[in-house]
């Protein structure tokens, strides 16, 4: 006997059920944006099972999700998520930024926490639908320059709770408001004579709290890297601290900070080279991020001879390095004035400078000369930008 053949996940082809009672959009900046909780009218539904595969796909009206208390997500983390966001362009088309590397990164996340895989190219055409229908409301083509934050999520949801890889999965994707954190900055600093906040500053991890380690899973974006990582992060916070960044194993290898990965530009001591470090992915220590790895393809290309440095800038040339790099080289090279800048870089907090980071009770200072950024982290955050809103056309941006 033949086995059945199961349903590939496919992004073609809806049922869709519009709302009949649209939600209130909230104003930019309104406590309603701050709550991260006030999503769109409409969201994406998909089943899969064991049996039949991936089921069509359903837009309908936002609602809450109805699973059984024995639902495996609930009991074995059998949890994944995405996230991406959707931009009004200057030119008024909505635009999303590199969305096979989130499909990509989705179905490999999948697979490492039991969940069923999927053509990743489809994931796009699945958000697509969904920002079709809620983009002209939620993001109106007056407010070019905004954005919405969109939340692919896949669970283990079948009622089995026996221990075993889920026999039922739902992926659902839901787009919410998010605030501007840049913009909100900006903001409060033009209202107050308070002087600038420079950059975010970081509380280093101790030996007790270890988020990702070699085997594990840090690499993929489970939810289960996410929770046990939040009472480290809450303890910094209440110190006055934007994140953690963490460390790993007994040379204190710095790897990403909250939900970023990090960098630092510094002036080797040996080579007197310019360097934009970061760690690398192969210790399997970091997420992958889809912003880290555009931040390293630009300079790479557009940054790193001297004529380049010559046609547009006035910053130096950078020579990119991957590569583990320790608390300690940070903390000698802010001593010795060779670091020039530290930035983050995700999706939800895109690319911001760091001003100092706290090790232990060691203060490092991570701004260069003059006590500011060089201005590195600025100019990578406008090329993004530009391609981000449709600016400067790129094959990186989806029009949808
Ligand atoms: N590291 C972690 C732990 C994250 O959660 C994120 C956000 N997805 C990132 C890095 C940055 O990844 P990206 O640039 O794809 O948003």
């Amino acid at each position: 006997s033949t086995a059945p053949t199961k349903a590939e996940l496919n992004g073609s082809n809806f049922k869709i059920t519009r709302t009949t009672s649209p939600r209130k959009v909230p104003e930019p900046g309104s406590a309603e944006e701050l709550s991260h909780s006030h999503c769109t009218d409409h969201m994406v539904t998909v089943r899969w099972t064991a049996a039949q595969g991936w089921e069509t796909p359903e837009v309908k009206p936002y609602e809450n999700l109805s699973i059984p208390p024995t639902a495996s997500c609930l009991h074995y983390a059998t949890e994944c998520f995405e996230g991406m966001k959707v931009y009004r362009g200057y030119d008024g088309k909505l635009r999303l930024f590199r969305p096979d590397c989130n499909g990509e990164r989705l179905n490999t996340s999948a697979q490492r926490s039991s969940l069923p895989g999927f053509k990743f190219e489809e994931l796009k055409k699945l958000v697509a639908k969904l920002l079709q229908i809620d983009g002209p409301r939620w993001l109106p083509k007056s407010r070019p320059g905004s954005f919405l934050y969109i939340r692919p999520t896949i669970i283990g949801s079948g009622p089995h709770l026996g221990v075993q890889i889920p026999k039922e999965a739902l992926l659902f994707i839901i787009a919410v408001p998010w605030p501007d954190f840049t913009k909100l900055k900006q903001d409060q600093n033009d209202d107050s004579s308070a002087p600038a906040p420079k950059g975010l500053k970081l509380f280093a991890s101790t030996p007790d709290a270890i988020r990702a380690w070699p085997g594990g899973f840090g690499w993929a974006k489970l939810g289960a890297n996410y929770g046990p990582s939040l009472q480290a992060h809450g303890k910094a916070q209440a110190m006055g601290f934007d994140q953690i960044l963490w460390l790993f194993g007994e040379d204190r290898q710095v790897t990403e900070a909250g939900a970023s990965n990090f960098f630092v530009v510094w002036r080797n001591a040996q080579s007197n080279q310019l360097e934009l470090v970061t760690a690398p992915l192969e210790s399997q220590l970091i997420l992958p991020g889809v912003t880290r790895r555009s931040v390293l393809e630009l300079v790479r290309e557009r940054f790193s001879t001297e004529k380049q440095q010559a046609e547009g800038s006035s910053l130096a040339p950078l020579q990119v390095v991957e590569r583990p790099l320790t608390i300690h080289e940070i903390e000698t090279a802010s001593r010795e004035e060779r670091l020039v800048e530290a930035f983050v870089s995700g999706t939800a907090y895109f690319i911001t400078p760091v001003a100092m980071i706290r090790n232990n009770d060691l203060d490092i200072s991570t701004l260069g000369q003059g006590g500011k950024p060089a201005g590195y982290a600025a100019q990578i955050k406008s090329w993004l930008e530009a391609i981000m809103y449709g600016k400067e056309e790129h094959d990186w941006s989806y029009v949808i």
